[in-house]
């Protein structure tokens, strides 16, 4: 059997063509899945010109045909988004608050100067590409979802620091397997003296501008053995904002779900949902506010959340040298337990889910 870690190898070596290659995708073994790209069949295109996105097309062509004076290129005139489709029990499939994600996107796009697509449009092609890449949903209970990656790029001839003549909004999506392999473990992570976004920068919106600047810290944390690093504020570096590409919460020794707040940090829909889910299913006291790293000795239990990981459990926090535990290096706390299961079982269809938060493809 072809595994998928190895198959594009593979399919190097064979000389197979395009086609033949996805061929070779009906042979995935699900549960080896990571989070890697891979070619599936379709991707939705929508182009904006002259004041107005076209119909939108699902097309089999992943390579994007742009002028070399696109403003994604040089200005960084571009956002993304992030969300999964999760195969259910009764064979249906789940869309995990698509509407949060097209909000989110028109911020991005408003921070940007870029037009953005309405949350009906959103949805709309969203569900196109789950529908046209039905094949590469991951079995319910494999722990896989499949992951749609929307983003708006500013193209286009052009050379002047201005917003882009045209713009193309498209969305693609990967198989992904669960993040972590053999269950959920407790990561170290380490403080960055780095700041991943300014105070009134664009820190709030969801752009690669801020992810090309935490490459070299986050590279220089992994070879030292961590999973990522944590940004302090930018203006005090005394509180913590954002643990790499995800957002912090911990948890009081009385119980109270603290996630910081403040305009630099990315309003995560995990984080959000995370908050919602702690007040009404675990009964937890929500507090947005700041999380001092000279106050680490506060919180029984941290983790990191995102689409990505759903939630990573942080084992320790290295500040100044000294590395700081909270529930364990090894194992698991029990309210971070909790809020995984309940989170991925409203995402699953296993649980109930609030009010408007599943949409189904
Ligand atoms: C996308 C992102 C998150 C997580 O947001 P979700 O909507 O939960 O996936 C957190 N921090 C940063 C910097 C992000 O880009």
């Amino acid at each position: 059997m072809i595994t998928l870690k190895n198959q594009r190898t593979y399919a190097r070596r064979s000389g197979r063509s395009a086609i033949e290659d996805v061929m070779a995708y009906e042979n995935i073994e699900w549960d080896k899945l990571g989070f890697d790209y891979i070619k599936t069949d379709q991707r939705y295109l929508s182009h904006w010109r002259d004041g107005e996105w076209d119909q939108g097309t699902l097309t089999e062509d992943n390579v994007l045909h742009i002028s070399e004076g696109s403003t994604a290129l040089h200005y960084g005139q571009q956002c993304f988004e992030g969300l999964k489709a999760y195969r259910c029990k009764d064979g249906s499939i789940n869309l995990f608050r698509p509407d949060q994600n097209a909000l989110r996107m028109q911020r991005s796009c408003a921070r940007l100067l870029m037009p953005a697509p309405s949350t009906e449009q959103f949805i709309e092609a969203c569900k196109q590409v789950v529908k046209a890449n039905e094949r590469f949903i991951p079995p319910y209970g494999s722990g896989g979802a499949l992951y749609l990656r929307p983003f708006v790029i500013g193209v286009g001839d052009n050379i002047g620091v201005r917003t882009a003549p045209e713009f193309i909004f498209s969305v693609f999506c990967i198989p992904v397997g669960p993040y972590f392999k053999g269950g959920m473990k407790p990561n170290n992570f380490v403080i960055s003296s780095y700041d991943r976004a300014a105070p009134q920068g664009t820190g709030a919106a969801k752009v690669g501008g801020n992810y090309a600047a935490s490459l070299m810290p986050g590279s220089q944390a992994k070879k030292n053995n961590f999973a990522d690093c944590i940004y302090l504020d930018p203006q005090t570096h005394t509180k913590i904002e954002e643990v790499g590409s995800a957002n912090f919460f911990a948890i009081t020794h009385n119980d109270e779900f603290v996630t910081p707040k403040s305009p630099s940090v990315l309003p995560g829909i995990t984080r959000l949902s995370l908050i919602e889910l702690a007040q009404s299913r675990l009964g937890l006291k929500v507090i947005e506010g700041d999380v001092l790293i000279d106050n680490l000795g506060d919180f029984k239990e941290a983790g990191a959340c995102g689409t990505a990981a759903v939630i990573t459990p942080i084992g320790g926090i290295e500040y100044n040298g000294k590395l700081h535990v909270f529930y364990s290096e090894k194992e698991v706390g029990p309210v971070v337990s909790r809020l995984y299961a309940e989170l991925t079982g409203v995402q699953s269809g296993d649980i109930e889910a609030p009010q408007g938060w599943i949409v189904k493809v």
